[in-house]
This record gives structure tokens, C-alpha cells and sequence, in this order.
């Protein structure tokens, strides 16, 4: 694949996306990206319009009427603007508002039949598009998504990383599994990386930390949700950060000396280090649930040995001869 750079970084800089996780009012979005402009350093907003959201009854985005706001932002801040794109009103309605950059989320990259509506509606567009990592660690999938915006005849396409689904305990919202996107970069050494800070941590606290090693992994830029009253958002509330706070993140963050001139070594090292961390987090994890379940299997004997409740339940075998599943009327 002949993919190109969707990002200039002059010495080296990381490419800086940021702005709320939905447009919800016209106040809201401006608000945002007139403070955001005035940090002098952002390179792309960010907004989603409609918004996939994993339960019905939550907030499902503003709609059309949002881009408008968007071309407003870059009418009077001249900020970039990039939105999410999950099907082919959402493409034709994007590119008439003048959105600059696409994206693709991870409930989309998931689903080929949705990236390849994306991608046959992006036919004959010149538009560079991000695609999301999918919600789950499947580097094919990623890849493939990859590749049908690509067949699609678009070339300026880059990756976001903003960690996996995971069931049980973790301090993550989407747990990172670094190993996944550098085995990705490994294999298109073209492709700009992200990180998603916001959506890898789901919270405030750790979103330094998670950008940081982003950065030390050689990651092309951060994308952070930006609101201006986050505990009032729409949708994810607790990860996003006032542009104050974003600021005072761009100031801590480093870019470091790497301490051998081999990239693949230095990136190894990291990709180690960091599975370490992965897996001792799970492990500490499992060996709570153990403990939890050791303490159930105690309780459950003493209760069911004792003479006044014996279990009684048994077990009938299914027989061929057993009445069939009927669909109901
Ligand atoms: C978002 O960027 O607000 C979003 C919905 O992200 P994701 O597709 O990563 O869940
Ligand atoms: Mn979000």
C-alpha cells in the first residue's frame, strides 16, 4: 500500500486533536474551540455528531445541524475539523459542511459491511480519514478496515489507538494492549498512529500518564476530549477535560531522547515493558476474583450441608424423543 501522511510534524512535533467528545450546543462547541485556539497549537477539532452509543436512551448525537457549528469553528478560529463517519448520509453530509478530516469509530471499524459502505460512498473523494482500532484486539479487522478505505482510492489515511473491550476488573476503560498497535506500525511503517488518550483511560487522572507513553512509543499525536463544563457532558463526563486542563497536559507532556538510535529496539523494549504491566494488572485482578470465588465456594458448602436446606435439584438427560423447539405464533 502506497499510504500517505495525513500530518506534517515538523521536528518531530506530535499532531494535536482535540475538542469535546459531541457537539451538544452551538455556545458548547464554540466555546471550546476559541480556547482551544488560543493554546496556538491545536491541529485538528475534533466533535462527534452522531454518536454510537452502546445502550439506547443515552445521547445520540445533535445531527446535522453540528456541522454547521463546525464550519463556524473554522470560519472563525481557522481550526481543522474532523468528525465521526459510520455510513454513507453521514460521508455526503460531512463533506458538504467542509469537515477536513474523517474518522471512522470503533463500533464501525468492527463491522465490514459498515466499512465498506464508508468506503464505496468515499469513492472519488480526495479526504484523508482515521480509522479507529476495533472495539476488539483484532488486528485484522483494523487492517482490513484500513484497506477498504483504502481500495477506496483515498490515500492520506491514518490509525487511532484507543484501546480494546475487556470483561472484568481493570483500571482502564478500554485496555490499551500497546503490543497490538506497534505490531500494526511494524507492518505500515507509513501509518500515522494516535493515541485516544480519553477513551483508553475514561477517566482524568491517568490521561498524562497514557499520553505520555504514547509518546514514547513514537505515536504521530494524541487525540483528548475537550469540553468546557465536563461534568455537564452529554457523554463521557468523566473522561473529558476543560481546555485549561488541556493545556497544563500539553505543557507536562515530553518529548524524549530515545536512548539508542535503533527505533526497533527502543520500540520492542517499550512493547515489553508495557505487556509486563498489562499482565500484572490482570494478574492482581484474577487473583482478587479467585479469592472471591474460593470465599463463595466456602459459603455455598456450609449452606447446602446443613441439615435444613440439602439440595434437591437433579438433572433430566435430553432424549431424542424430547419435544421440539417451536417458533412461536
Ligand atoms: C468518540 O470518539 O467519542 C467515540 C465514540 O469513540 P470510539 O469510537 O473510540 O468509542
Ligand atoms: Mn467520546
Amino acid at each position: 500500500m502506497n499510504i500517505q501522511p495525513i500530518f506534517d510534524r515538523p521536528n518531530n512535533r506530535p499532531v494535536l486533536i482535540a475538542g469535546p467528545c459531541s457537539a451538544e450546543t452551538e455556545e458548547q462547541v464554540l466555546q471550546t474551540a476559541r480556547e482551544l485556539a488560543q493554546l496556538g497549537y491545536v491541529d485538528l477539532f475534533r466533535a462527534g455528531i452522531w454518536k454510537p452509543r452502546t445502550r439506547p436512551g443515552e445521547f445520540e448525537g445533535i445531527g446535522t445541524v453540528g456541522l454547521g457549528w463546525l464550519r463556524k469553528v473554522k470560519e472563525e478560529t481557522g481550526m481543522k475539523t474532523t468528525t465521526e463517519v459510520a455510513n454513507t448520509q453521514h460521508v455526503f453530509e460531512a463533506l458538504k459542511y467542509g469537515i477536513d478530516v474523517l474518522w471512522l469509530g470503533a463500533r464501525t471499524t468492527v463491522n465490514p459491511f459498515s466499512v465498506q459502505e464508508v468506503a464505496d460512498a468515499l469513492k472519488g473523494v480526495d479526504i484523508p480519514v482515521i480509522v479507529k482500532n476495533p472495539v476488539n484486539p483484532d488486528l485484522k479487522l483494523w487492517l482490513g478496515a484500513v484497506e477498504r478505505i483504502y481500495n477506496a482510492g483515498i490515500r492520506r489515511i491514518a490509525v487511532i489507538h484507543r484501546g480494546f473491550s475487556h470483561h472484568g476488573e481493570t483500571s482502564y476503560r478500554n485496555v490499551p494492549r500497546w503490543q497490538i498497535p506497534i505490531e500494526l506500525r511494524r507492518l505500515f511503517p507509513d501509518l500515522q498512529i494516535i493515541c485516544d488518550n480519553s477513551h483508553i483511560c475514561g477517566r482524568r487522572d491517568t490521561l498524562l500518564d497514557i499520553a505520555q507513553r504514547a509518546l514514547d512509543l513514537n505515536y504521530d499525536g494524541l487525540m483528548t476530549e475537550v469540553h468546557p463544563r465536563p461534568d455537564e457532558a452529554w457523554s463521557d463526563a468523566a473522561q473529558q477535560i476543560t481546555p485549561a486542563q488541556y493545556g497544563d497536559l500539553v505543557s507536562h507532556l515530553k518529548l524524549r531522547q530515545l536512548s539508542s538510535d535503533d527505533p526497533e529496539y527502543v520500540h520492542n523494549l517499550e512493547h515489553l515493558r508495557h505487556e509486563i504491566d498489562e499482565i500484572d494488572e490482570e494478574l492482581l485482578n484474577l487473583l482478587g476474583r479467585r479469592m472471591q470465588l474460593a470465599e463463595g465456594i466456602g459459603r455455598y458448602k456450609n449452606a447446602t450441608t446443613s441439615p435444613s436446606s440439602k439440595p434437591t435439584a437433579g438433572r433430566r438427560s435430553w432424549t431424542a424423543a424430547s419435544p421440539k423447539a417451536r417458533i412461536k405464533a
